[in-house]
């Protein structure tokens, strides 16, 4: 693992936003499917580079343009144009939250027709894909260092800024209770909050609301949930799926199906925990979660994907039956230690 971003890493990326000319063309990517700290800390930077003045700013995403709902009361949203419309040929690109080029989908064309492409990220992954990197995996959200380099920019934390932020923190450190919630963090979170958002709302918003259809889906995916105590060296494996059909039959939108992990993951009898997301047929968006004894980001990249020790995902093909047969296989390999 390499380490946090040094001060000559810091110097670059405040020179490469302050000696923009005043004309240039600032394009913003976070990674597919976005999630909180993807969109919190793209769109928080964003209205950083605003208030500094940069006019010219667009923010984007690759594939299907539609937010998850979550996160549609997000402030910065004005900035987000569908992928076709991110600028071609920008003075800067900054990439938000994506551990590798792969996450950027057919955006990847920008790191190389930018002027300067800078990447904000936390994974340890993460594969210093840009001209300027700042990656720091201990992190506990890529809005930590969004956060460092607004204000080494000289920005201002407002209420909007500080809305986006928080939802990226919040997100990625399951709302506080995630090892990487150091002191900085909670010190972070207090500077947010001075501004003056309300996180009863924010939270509610974020985490705890959702159609009754997508809680009947949860009751289903969860009632046909495995338990296979002897997988991964018998630190035991944990998991369950849902089809696009299932998506279809309770009318539901395949964001609503991010949280199904939190579910299965607190069953007490597994380290591992994994959900299996149908996204098109033969192709599964899993998601993998551990408790510590089992390197899980070790089994996403082995089978292609990519995230942390705790978190991880990778893009699956095949039958359920067969994609959870290739993570068993992995799961017996990646064991600390091993
Ligand atoms: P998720 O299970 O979707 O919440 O993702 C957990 C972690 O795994 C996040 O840090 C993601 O960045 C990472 N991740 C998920 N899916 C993929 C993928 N297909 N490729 C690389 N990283 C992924
Ligand atoms: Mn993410
Ligand atoms: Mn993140």
């Amino acid at each position: 693992m390499t380490g946090a971003p040094v001060e000559a890493d810091w110097a670059a990326a405040v020179a490469a936003v302050r000696d923009l000319p005043a004309d240039a063309r600032v394009q913003l990517i976070c990674h597919v499917n976005p999630d909180g700290d993807a969109l919190g800390s793209m769109l928080g930077f964003g209205l950083g580079l605003r208030q500094l003045g940069v006019r010219r700013l667009r923010a984007t995403f690759p594939g299907p343009s539609e937010v998850p709902e979550p996160f549609r009361a997000l402030p910065g949203l004005d900035l987000l144009v569908p992928e076709e419309e991110a600028y071609p040929a920008p003075e800067l690109v900054v990439c938000f939250d994506a551990a590798s080029e792969s996450r950027l989908g057919a955006l990847v064309d920008r790191l190389d027709t930018a002027g300067c492409a800078l990447v904000l990220d936390h994974h340890a992954s993460n594969t210093r894909f840009g001209g300027i990197n700042l990656v720091d995996p201990h992190a506990a959200a890529t809005s930590v260092v969004a956060e460092e380099l607004l204000t080494r920019l000289g920005v201002s934390l407002d209420a909007a800024i500080a809305e986006c932020l928080y939802v990226a923190l919040t997100t990625d450190t399951g709302s506080f209770r995630f090892e990487a919630t150091t002191p900085a963090v909670h010190e972070l979170a207090a500077r947010l909050l001075a501004t003056g958002i309300r996180p009863g709302d924010i939270s509610r918003r974020v985490f705890d609301t959702r159609p009754f259809g997508a809680v009947r889906l949860f009751g289903e995916a969860l009632g046909r949930a495995r338990l296979e105590p002897e997988a991964a060296g018998g630190r035991g494996l944990v998991w369950t799926y849902a089809t696009l059909d299932d998506l279809a039959r309770h009318g539901q939108r395949p964001y609503v199906l991010e949280a199904l992990i939190d579910s299965v993951r607190c069953t007490a009898e597994a380290d591992v925990s994994c959900v299996v997301k149908q996204v098109r047929p033969g192709e599964w968006a899993v998601s993998m979660r551990s408790k510590g004894a089992v390197d899980v980001s070790r089994v996403a990249v082995a089978l292609g994907g990519g995230g942390h020790r705790f978190a991880a995902g990778f893009t699956g093909h095949g039958s359920v039956d067969e994609v959870v047969a290739g993570i068993r296989a992995e799961l017996d390999k990646a064991l600390i230690g091993a």
